[in-house]
C-alpha cells in the first residue's frame, strides 16, 4: 500500500456503513484520519459498529442528522455508492463545496498496483471475470475488486507492484471519484440504465465517461466502437485508444474475421472454440481480448479461458438438460437490453420467464427479439405490462403465475422437446426477492425439483 499523507488530520465524514464504508472509514483512520461513520440503519450493537469504535472512529446512527456538516468542520465525504446525491446530507454537503467520493477513489490512491477498470451498463462482471481469469491463467497475479463481493479500498491495501488489479465498477462508485486513473480503461455499452438514480441520461454517460477522464498517454482506453454514445463519451481520453467491434474489421484494434477473433491483425481464436453463447458475450470476450493483450497476455492463456468458461452464476447461465428442455438461469438481466441479448443467444423455440419490479418503463424494444419465443410466463409487478407485448407480437401461450418457482413448472408443463426455458425477466427483482440472486437461486431449485 502506498504510504500517502493526504489524509493526515483531516476531518472525513464517511456517510453509509455496508462492507465498503466500513473499509473506508478502516483504511482513512489507518492513514491518519479523523473519521466519523454515519448510518442510517445501523444500530449502537453492531458488530461493525462495535468495531469502528473500539479503534476510536465515531459512529453516529439512526439518521442523518444535518448537524454532522453544520459545523464547518468537515474537509472530504466518503459516500456509499447506492446513496443518492438528494439525500439532505449530501445535498448540504454539496452546498459546503465538500468533496464528495466513493471508496474507489482511496482504492486509486493507495494502490501500488497497476488497476484495470471496467464499466458499461451491462456485462461488467462477466468482463472482469473473462480478464481476472486470463491474466490468472498467464501467472500475472490479478486481484479482483469491485461488485463481485470484494471492496476496492480493501483490495488496493493488500496490492503490491507485482499485482494487477481488475475492478468492476458502477456509475454510482465512478461518479465519486476525482483523480481515479487507471491504466486500462473499458466502457462495454452504454444504455439508459438506472434513470431512478441519475436523473437523466445526461448524467448516467457523464458518470461512465469518467473512467477516461484522467487518463493520460501511457493508458489504454479500450472502447465499444459499436456504441456511438461510447465512442462519443471517449473522444476527449487522453489515453491510447485501442477500439473492438463485432461488426466491423478495425485494423488498430480487436474484431471478427473470417469467423475468428483477430487483435490487430494476429490472430487470436476461432469463434467455434467458444464456450459462452450469444453476441454480447462475443463483446465482452472482444473488450477482456483487447484489455488482456495490452497486458502481454499469451493468446495459449487467453485460448484456454475461452475454451473452457462457462458464464458467470445467474447470467445465462446454463443450469440442466431435463427431458430434452434446456434451462438457462439468466437472472441478472434485470433491464430490457440484457434480456434482448440473452434472446439473440438462442435459435430455437424458446419459453421466456420475465418480471419483476415496474421502474416505470414500457417494454416495447424487446419486441423484435420475440420471434423465437413461443410462450412466456409472467410474474411480479410488470407481469401485465409484458403481456400486452406478448399478445401484441401474437405470442400463442401466454400466462401469469405468482412467482418463479410456479413459472418453471408451467414452463416445463407446456414445453415439449429441444425447447430452451429461460429466466431473463428483464426487470429488478426487488418487488418479490432480496436480490437477483435469490431470484436466480429459486429458479435453479425449481428446476433441480422437476426431476
Ligand atoms: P453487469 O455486471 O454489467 O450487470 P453481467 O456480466 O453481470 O453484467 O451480465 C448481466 C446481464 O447482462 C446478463 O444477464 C447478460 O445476459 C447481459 N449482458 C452481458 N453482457 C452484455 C453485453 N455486452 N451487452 C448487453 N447485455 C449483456
Amino acid at each position: 500500500m502506498k504510504k500517502i499523507s493526504d489524509y493526515i488530520h483531516k476531518e472525513i465524514l464517511v456517510i453509509g456503513l455496508a462492507k465498503s464504508g466500513l473499509a473506508a472509514a478502516k483504511l482513512l483512520h489507518q492513514l491518519g484520519a479523523k473519521v466519523t461513520v454515519n448510518d442510517l440503519k445501523a444500530t449502537e450493537t453492531d458488530e461493525a459498529v462495535q468495531e469502528l469504535k473500539e479503534l476510536g472512529i465515531k459512529v453516529v446512527c439512526g439518521g442523518h442528522p444535518l448537524s454532522l456538516l453544520e459545523e464547518n468542520t468537515v474537509d472530504l465525504v466518503v459516500k456509499n455508492p447506492g446513496i443518492p446525491y438528494s439525500n439532505p446530507l449530501i445535498s448540504l454537503a454539496e452546498e459546503l463545496n465538500l468533496p464528495i467520493i466513493t471508496e474507489v477513489e482511496l482504492a486509486y490512491k493507495v494502490s501500488e498496483a497497476d488497476i484495470i477498470a471496467i464499466t458499461g451498463s451491462n456485462g461488467k462482471t462477466t468482463t472482469t471475470t473473462l480478464i481476472y481469469e486470463m491474466l490468472k491463467e498467464d501467472q500475472q497475479q490479478p486481484l479482483i475488486a469491485g461488485n463481485i463481493g470484494t471492496v476496492a479500498c480493501e483490495v488496493a491495501q493488500k496490492a503490491t507492484k507485482d499485482n494487477v488489479i481488475v475492478m468492476e465498477l458502477s456509475s454510482f462508485q465512478l461518479l465519486g471519484t476525482i483523480e481515479f486513473k487507471p491504466a486500462v480503461a473499458i466502457i462495454l455499452n452504454i444504455f439508459d440504465a438506472h434513470l431512478d438514480y441519475h436523473g437523466t441520461k445526461k448524467e448516467y454517460v457523464y458518470a461512465k465517461g469518467k473512467i477516461y477522464e484522467n487518463q493520460a498517454e501511457s493508458d489504454v482506453s479500450i472502447i465499444n466502437f459499436d456504441d456511438r454514445e461510447v465512442c462519443e463519451r471517449s473522444e476527449k481520453s487522453n489515453g491510447k485508444k485501442l477500439y473492438f467491434s463485432t461488426t466491423t474489421e478495425l485494423d488498430g484494434g480487436t474484431y471478427i474475421k473470417e469467423n475468428c477473433i483477430w487483435f490487430k491483425g494476429e490472430k487470436i481464436i476461432s469463434l467455434a472454440d467458444i464456450v459462452l453463447p450469444g453476441i454480447h458475450n462475443l463483446e465482452n470476450i472482444l473488450a477482456a481480448v483487447s484489455a488482456v493483450k495490452t497486458r502481454g497476455v499469451a493468446n495459449e492463456s487467453i485460448h484456454k479461458v475461452l475454451t473452457s468458461f462457462t458464464g458467470v452464476k445467474h447470467r445465462l447461465q446454463y443450469v440442466e438438460t431435463i427431458n430434452s428442455r434446456r434451462f438457462y438461469n439468466d437472472s441478472k438481466a434485470t433491464n430490457i437490453l440484457a434480456t434482448s441479448k440473452a434472446l439473440q443467444a438462442f435459435s430455437g423455440p424458446t419459453i421466456l420467464l420475465a418480471g419483476g419490479l415496474d421502474r416505470g418503463n414500457e417494454f416495447d424494444e424487446l419486441k423484435p427479439y420475440l420471434e423465437n419465443v413461443k410462450a412466456m410466463i409472467l410474474f411480479g409487478q410488470t407481469a401485465p405490462k409484458l403481456e400486452r407485448i406478448a399478445i401484441e407480437s401474437g405470442i400463442e401461450v401466454v400466462k401469469r403465475v405468482d412467482n418463479v418457482e410456479q413459472a418453471v413448472k408451467t414452463a416445463f408443463e407446456i414445453s415439449e422437446e429441444n425447447d430452451v426455458i429461460l429466466l431473463s425477466p428483464a426487470c429488478a427483482s426487488w418487488d418479490q426477492y432480496k436480490t437477483f440472486e435469490q431470484r436466480g437461486d429459486i429458479f435453479i431449485h425449481a428446476v433441480h425439483k422437476l426431476k
